[in-house]
């Protein structure tokens, strides 16, 4: 049965146990890689074994965070014995990925540490906080609860986490502790503008070339309101996609005036259709939206996975949209 627990209570566990492995969800974005390192690097700090396990490993645009290459994928890694299990920024087990979720030693302490709405309650301990905007800002206060030393690349990979969860500061979830966040980070010497120079303007130019042919596909409704677009396995292959390289691309239509809601669609090779959807207006809650398609995620953020082909999948979940922001 999974237990709720806090910030204290979860400083006083960790300090019990010496062997650790952390794992985040698949296809990781910035926060599900930089509250892992993040967490673990202050633990190898305490003198404590760390693994690292992500079932996609890092993209490219994050391969920065983790320059001492840490993190390795579930499927290259075959036993692993550990005392504590901890998931990160991952709202439900099945997005840990099948082979990382097999990688849990049954005798380990399962630890939840999340911020998504919609997250299961899973494993042994959890703490779960919908309020927080990223989970990098939930492992910030165990460090503020538990008077940890924060070193350097963790500082990179907690601001990291935050600032991408938070669209740079910018959405409704950026709170005033975020802001006490970064300046504590910023304080303790975290280089601000070198970290958002690697974040934001370090991208293949490929990257370019994706955002030209997406928005050659750009569609709206006939009010404006909606907006979205979609990437094909031709597409995909003609720019030479990498994991990470359409990260954040979705801003593009978020940015319109006039549009309250925006769908980013996803043709994957195993014929499924990804969805990404961000609304601007919390009365058009898309955790709900994808939620109706066993999806999850914010409010204000969020995804799910379909049956293709792409073309009904876009029929299913723009009826399901218009319907929610009517
Ligand atoms: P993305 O659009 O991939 O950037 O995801 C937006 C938010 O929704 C993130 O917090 C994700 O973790 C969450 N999310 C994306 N896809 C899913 C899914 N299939 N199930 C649950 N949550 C998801
Ligand atoms: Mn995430
Ligand atoms: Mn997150």
């Amino acid at each position: 049965m999974a237990k709720d627990v806090t910030a204290e209570d979860l400083v006083a566990v960790l300090a019990q146990h010496e062997r650790f492995v952390l794992v985040s969800h698949l296809r990781p974005d910035g926060d599900a890689i930089g509250s892992m390192l993040g967490l673990g690097l202050m633990l190898e700090a305490m003198g404590k074994e760390v693994v690292y396990l992500n079932e996609d490993g890092v993209p490219g645009n994050l391969a920065f965070l983790d320059a001492g290459q840490r993190v390795r994928r579930s499927r290259e890694v075959k036993v692993l014995d550990c005392d504590v299990f901890i998931a990160l920024d991952t709202a439900n087990q099945e997005r840990l990925g099948d082979t990382a979720l097999a990688r849990k030693p049954e005798k380990a302490l399962g630890v939840t540490i999340d911020h998504h709405i919609t997250n299961e309650r899973y494993g042994d301990l959890v703490w779960v906080d919908d309020q927080a905007p990223a989970t990098a800002q939930m492992v910030w206060e165990l460090a503020k609860a538990g008077g940890w030393e924060i070193p350097a690349e963790a500082r990179t990979a907690l601001y990291v986490g935050a600032s991408t969860d938070t669209g740079s500061f910018q959405y409704a979830n950026t709170t005033a502790r975020t802001h006490e966040m970064a300046a504590d980070l910023l304080a303790a010497g975290l280089d601000v503008a070198e970290v958002n120079r690697l974040t934001y303007h370090n991208f293949p130019y490929r990257r370019v070339q994706l955002l030209t042919s997406l928005l050659a596909t750009l569609q709206r409704s006939d009010d404006g309101r909606l907006a979205w677009w979609s990437l094909t396995l031709a597409m995909k292959k003609e720019a030479g996609y990498q994991p990470g390289d359409s990260e954040g691309l979705v801003d593009v239509m978020r940015g319109i005036d006039e549009v309250v809601a925006c769908v980013f669609f996803e043709e994957i090779s195993d014929g499924t259709i990804r969805v990404s959807m961000r609304s601007k207006d919390a009365s058009v809650n898309v955790s709900e939206v994808c939620g109706s398609f066993g999806g999850g995620g914010h409010i204000l953020a969020a995804g799910a996975r379909l049956e293709g082909p792409l073309e009904e999948a876009r029929q299913r979940v723009l009826a399901e949209l218009g319907r929610a922001a009517a």
